[in-house]
């Protein structure tokens, strides 16, 4: 195959398109993952237009150059997977591992003048660049449009190893004649065609991988609050279970709020009133169970829908948030040298709710119960059995 067939001139636009696509989608909010993408796709762009506006330079240095570039692509991608998987530690060792195998790729360009050894070196050097990161990534994995995308960079990663197995068997030495014979064979021809589409495929599964990336970062910030991360209201409401045929959703809604927190915010400023919702956000997700829904309803009031939970149940998980926020250490944070306490209110829903924003409205009852007693309390709607009656902090509430 000729480079100058108008296939040669594709593929390197094909790839710049795809990498200014990704490194737009890095602003976007693709971040580190949609950048290195960009920085490989440009760079294998410009590997392949080496050989074809590079015809005034000496072989040498084209071979030289586009080397580097693929190495730097490869590279790149392999950054790609481990950013996206937080494998940082792999960095480093596999920048070392490409300039040392650029270091043997000079050596057979520029003293052995070896073209076979050259093409070896470079292939299997792209094969580990990426072939190691793709290793490490695989078991972290869950989204299927990931799967896709490693299963895309593993037959990249096979194709590249097939091309030089191919390359050793069918080749020998340093003999140019049979260099010669392997690139116009069709094989070789085959090959490029392999790989075109493969790196085609690469690039829209990563793109696609961008853009749920982008849209699930999105969806994420409309959904939660970014002061606590816990879910907003809109969030909330989402993510309320689908009430029976009779619109009833079994569970306990548990709601609360911090005692005085104006005075906080006057004494310590606003910004250690932040970290204390922040940190209260904390103690309510340590201590209420899994598939409990938390949600910062706004201000320092939080409410929490606990699914098919009894109300003493959810009284017992209300007193332990209670007491693991009130028993806080604030000394490291912003000086703030008192207690600081919060008071909950606990409702059940009942199947003669509208919504569970009508077991929400009793719980905030019962809140202002606990306000009323004295602050620092857990109230539960009444009419219970009183099995939790261990700790005086916790009262029952008539106004539920
Ligand atoms: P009470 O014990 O009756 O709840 O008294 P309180 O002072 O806590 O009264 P309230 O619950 O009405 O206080 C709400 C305060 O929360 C008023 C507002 O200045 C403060 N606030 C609301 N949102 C934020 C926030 O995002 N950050 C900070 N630091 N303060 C906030
Ligand atoms: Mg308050
Ligand atoms: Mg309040």
């Amino acid at each position: 195959m000729d480079t100058t067939d108008n296939f040669s001139y594709l593929l390197p636009f094909i790839f710049f398109v795809f990498g200014c696509l990704s490194l737009a989608a890095g602003r976007w909010g693709g971040g580190a993952f949609a950048r290195f993408w960009g920085l490989g796709f440009c760079a294998s762009a410009a590997g392949f237009t080496v050989p074809i506006l590079g015809r005034s330079v000496p072989p040498m240095w084209q071979a030289l150059c586009a080397d580097a570039l693929f190495y730097v692509a490869f590279y790149a991608y392999g950054q790609a997977l481990l950013t996206r998987f937080r494998l940082r530690a792999w960095r480093r060792p596999l920048a070392a591992f490409g300039v040392l195998a650029y270091a043997v790729l000079c050596y057979f360009v520029v003293i052995k003048g070896n073209l076979r050894g050259e093409l070896a070196t470079s292939d299997i050097g792209c094969a580990i660049l990426l072939g190691i990161p793709l290793l490490m990534v695989a078991r972290h994995v869950r989204r299927p449009i990931d799967k896709l995308l490693l299963l895309i960079v593993l037959a990249v990663v096979i194709e590249t190893i097939t091309r030089v197995a191919a390359l050793l068997i069918l080749t020998n030495g340093a003999d140019y004649a049979s260099l010669d014979t392997f690139f116009t064979s069709d094989y070789a021809f085959y090959t490029q065609v392999t790989a075109s589409i493969l790196g085609f495929l690469l690039a829209l599964a990563v793109l696609a991988s961008v853009a749920a990336d982008v849209i699930e970062g999105h969806r994420h910030a409309a959904e939660h609050d970014p002061l606590t991360d816990l879910l907003n209201r809109r969030g909330f409401e989402r993510a309320l279970p689908m009430p029976d045929k009779a619109g009833f959703a079994a569970g306990t809604v548990i709601v609360c709020d911090i005692d005085h927190f104006k005075l906080v915010n006057d004494r310590f400023g606003h910004a250690a009133g932040d970290m204390v919702i922040a940190r209260l956000a904390a103690a309510l997700v340590e201590a209420y169970p899994a598939g409990a829904l938390v949600t910062r309803l706004g201000g320092e009031e939080f409410a929490a829908f606990l699914p098919h939970a009894k109300p003493a149940d959810a009284t017992q998980f209300a007193e332990m948030a209670r007491l693991a926020f009130e028993a806080t250490d604030w000394r490291a944070n912003h000086s703030i040298d008192q207690a600081i306490t919060a008071s909950f209110g606990v409702s059940a829903t009942a199947r003669s709710d509208h919504s569970v924003h009508d077991a929400v409205a009793r719980a905030d009852s019962c809140l202002y119960a606990a306000k009323s007693a004295g602050r620092n309390r857990v109230a539960v709607e009444g009419n219970l059995p009183t099995p939790f009656s261990g700790s005086p902090r916790i009262i029952i509430s008539s106004s539920g």
